[in-house]
């Protein structure tokens, strides 16, 4: 090994020395900083408690609740609040409720407050409650277009007007069930199906009488459109009498002199003239059977075998033949056999 050989290998041994004494002092400094840093963080961390600790001595977090911008309070469980909101406002049950809706949902912020400040999830609820906008639901009996009843359930009003309908199958009804809705359900006079169907019976009975009284009587198919004189009857269809041999076979109504009688449907004239106990007497025969005969007149204007129509004046009230007074003896005859013309006429 020459000298530069030599010098070579202190160099490198040197060199090699040095880079490890870098190497062992850079381990060390690492070392040192990271064991500080920890140090900071677990001081920092223990800091932090200790706030944390303190202000939470002193303050809670809470949720405030806010309803169109407005405090209403402070709850511990938005979720619980919301919860009750639905199953005791939103889905709310009752007599005639339809649906339940609030116009503002409350909104939450959560916050820390003092410990001494109380929730008030109680006082909340009942000012949501106050805020809700209930719909109820009634049902309005109508007959004809006038409403006769509220009433609040519709399967009872359902059946009550089915079973009208059932018992009136002869009359045209126009009886229906409307629903409606309110927000005040105290100011809507409800009462029960029965008093309400008890109320459209009696208007059903009246509107049948009401009917019958205008409807106008057909006798063998005889339309009998007109009466022939407005009067009181004095005689009725086969009462007996000192005056008269037989059983009356007409209905007599008492009426000035000179009334004019109209004709009770059209026809022909068949008879016109002064006949016994009958006086003036004009018939008019209807077809089908069916004749009428007006008795005891003063006039007789229509002639036999003219075509009168239903309201044609054929003669004027008078008190001739078998009379006491003046009055119109009207008789109707079915293929020749005097009927009880307050059947018809004068009912
Ligand atoms: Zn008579």
């Amino acid at each position: 090994m020459n000298n530069l050989q030599k010098y070579e290998k202190y160099a490198i041994i040197i060199l090699v020395a040095k880079k490890r004494r870098v190497y062992i002092i850079l381990k060390r400094k690492i070392k040192y900083y990271t064991k500080e840093t920890c140090k900071l963080f677990s001081i920092m961390a223990v800091a932090s408690g200790i706030i944390i600790a303190i202000i939470l001595l002193k303050y809670k977090p809470i949720y405030k609740v806010t309803l169109s911008g407005q405090e209403i309070g402070y709850v511990e469980n938005e979720t619980k609040l919301e919860n009750r909101i639905q199953t005791e406002i939103i889905e709310m049950e009752g007599k005639n409720i339809d649906f339940v809706s609030l116009d503002d949902m409350p909104n939450y912020e959560l916050k820390l407050v003092d410990r001494s400040q109380e929730t008030n999830e109680e006082e909340i609820m009942i000012a949501l409650k106050d805020n809700a906008k209930i719909m109820y639901k009634y049902y309005a009996v109508i007959l004809n277009n006038e409403t006769v009843g509220l009433v609040d359930n519709m399967e009872e009003a359902e059946q009550a007007v089915n079973q009208i309908k059932e018992e009136n199958k002869s009359v045209n009804l126009d009886l229906m069930i409307t629903q409606n809705y309110t927000e005040d359900i105290s100011s809507i006079n409800l009462e029960s199906v029965q008093e309400t169907q008890t109320k459209v019976e009696e208007k059903v009975e009246a509107l049948i009488e009401q009917d019958e009284k205008t409807k106008k009587p057909i006798l063998n198919g005889i339309l009998l459109a007109v009466t022939p004189v407005e009067g009181r009857v004095t005689s009725r269809f086969g009462s007996v009498s000192s005056i008269r041999s037989s059983a009356h076979t007409g209905t007599d109504i008492a009426c000035a002199k000179g009334t004019p009688i109209k004709v009770v449907a059209s026809g022909t004239v068949t008879f016109a003239e002064r006949n016994g106990s009958y006086g003036n007497l004009i018939k008019v025969d209807h077809g089908n059977g069916v004749e009428t005969w007006y008795a005891h007149c003063t006039d007789l204007y229509g002639k036999v075998g003219e075509n009168v129509n239903a309201g044609d004046v054929i003669a004027t009230v008078g008190s001739t033949g078998n009379s006491t007074g003046n009055h119109l003896h009207i008789e109707i005859r079915v293929n020749g056999v005097a009927i009880n013309p307050q059947k018809y006429l004068y009912k």
